[in-house]
C-alpha cells in the first residue's frame, strides 16, 4: 500500500476508493433472520440486496466508542479489505453505506459460518485431519497473500475465520479486520492487543509486532481445530499469560490421539517463542503436513479417505537417524 494512503496513526490507512453512500441502507436491503454474530462495537446481520435478491452480511460499525471518535479506524478497515480484493480467502466487500452513528459495511455472505463452531463440536460434526489440512491451507494461502501485501490480521482466531458452507465443507473467509495494520512504513507496532488466548508472547511482553505474529495465531488456531482444545487457555487471564510467554504447550499422546506427527510437527514450528525463528506463511505452505496430501482441493468426500493415503513416489517416513553410538 502506498505511504501516501498511511494516516498518521500506526500502520493505518487513511484513504478509500469505495464510495460510502449516503442514501438509505434500508431502502436497498431487507434484514432477514437473527444476527450473524457481534462483537465490542459491531453488530453482523444477514440481509438480502433487494434489487438482486443476494444474501449479504452486514456488519453494523458504531463510529463512537468509549466516548471516541473511531470513525478513521473504520476507513483502515475498509482500505485493508480493499487491499484484499483479490485474495480468494477474505471475505469480499460489495458496499458501504453511512449514518449519523454508524458506519455500515456490505459484506460477501459466508454462510456456513464461524469454524468455531466445529472445533467445539462432537466428533460427528468436529473436522477430521483431512477437513483441517485443507482449511488451515487455505488459512495459508490467505495470510501469505496479506503479509506479501505488508498486511498484518493481529486477530486470527476461530471466529473470524469463517466457512462458505458447513455441509458439505466449503472454503475458508478471513473476516474482521478490526486490529489489522500496515508494516510497509517498517515502524514499530506495538499498541495492539488481541484474543487472550491466541495472542503471541511478543504481544504480551509489548515486543514488536510483525506478520510473524499471525503465524503464533495460525499455531493455536491449527492446535485447536485438530484437538478441540485451547492450548494456552488457562483457568483466568493471568494463568493463560503465563501459559503463553512459557510455551506451555501439552503434545501429549491423548490430546493427539489418532492425529499425525506431521501435524504436531507443523503446530511445533508456529509455536516458537522467538518470532524470528517461527515459520513463516510461505514456509508453512511448503510443509509436508500442507503440501504432501493425496487431495489438495474441495472434494465432497475427502473426509472419508483414510488420513495417510501411501503414495507412491513419497516414502511414509524418513530414514531414523543414526544414532550415536554409545
Ligand atoms: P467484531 O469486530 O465485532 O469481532 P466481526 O467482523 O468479527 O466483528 O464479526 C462478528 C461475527 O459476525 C463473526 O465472528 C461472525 O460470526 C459473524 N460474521 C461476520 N462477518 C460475516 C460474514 N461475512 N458472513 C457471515 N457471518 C459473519
Ligand atoms: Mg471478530
Amino acid at each position: 500500500m502506498p505511504d501516501s494512503r498511511m494516516s498518521g496513526k500506526k500502520g493505518m490507512v487513511s484513504s478509500i476508493r469505495t464510495r460510502i453512500r449516503t442514501d438509505s441502507f434500508s431502502t436497498n436491503y431487507e434484514i432477514v433472520g437473527k444476527e450473524l454474530g457481534r462483537g465490542k462495537f459491531a453488530v453482523v446481520k444477514k440481509c438480502i440486496e433487494k434489487a438482486t435478491g443476494k444474501e449479504h452480511a452486514a456488519k453494523f460499525l458504531r463510529k463512537r466508542r468509549k466516548g471516541q471518535d473511531c470513525r478513521s479506524d473504520i476507513i483502515h478497515e475498509i482500505a485493508v479489505l480493499e487491499s484484499a480484493e483479490s485474495n480468494p480467502f477474505v471475505v469480499s466487500l460489495h458496499e458501504v453505506y453511512e449514518t449519523a452513528a454508524e458506519i455500515i459495511l456490505v459484506l460477501e455472505y459466508a454462510a456456513g459460518g464461524e469454524i468455531f463452531h466445529q472445533c467445539v463440536a462432537d466428533s460427528d460434526e468436529s473436522f477430521t485431519e483431512q477437513d483441517v489440512i485443507r482449511l488451515v491451507r487455505q488459512i495459508l494461502v490467505g495470510v501469505a497473500c496479506l503479509h506479501g501485501n505488508n498486511v498484518v490480521h493481529l486477530d486470527l482466531k476461530p471466529q473470524n475465520v469463517l466457512l462458505t458452507c458447513s455441509q458439505p465443507l466449503g472454503d475458508i473467509r478471513i473476516v474482521d479486520f478490526g486490529l489489522s495494520r500496515c508494516m510497509d512504513d517498517m515502524t514499530e507496532v506495538r499498541e495492539i492487543i488481541g484474543t487472550p488466548e491466541y495472542v503471541a508472547p511478543e504481544v504480551l511482553n509489548y515486543e514488536p509486532i510483525s506478520t510473524a505474529t499471525d503465524m503464533w495465531s495460525i499455531g493455536v488456531l491449527t492446535y485447536v481445530m485438530l484437538t478441540g482444545e485451547s492450548p494456552f487457555l488457562g483457568d483466568n487471564k493471568q494463568e493463560t499469560f503465563l501459559n503463553i510467554s512459557q510455551v506451555n504447550v501439552d503434545y501429549s499422546q491423548e490430546v493427539f490421539e489418532g492425529v499425525s506427527s506431521l501435524a504436531i510437527d507443523f503446530i511445533k514450528s508456529l509455536l516458537i517463542k522467538d518470532p524470528r525463528r517461527r515459520a513463516t506463511a510461505e514456509e508453512c505452505v511448503a510443509h509436508p503436513w500442507v503440501s504432501e496430501h493425496p487431495h489438495p482441493q474441495s472434494h465432497p468426500h475427502s473426509t472419508l479417505l483414510p488420513t495417510q493415503e501411501p503414495k507412491t513416489n513419497h516414502p511414509e517416513s524418513e530414514p531414523e537417524p543414526e544414532s550415536p553410538a554409545h
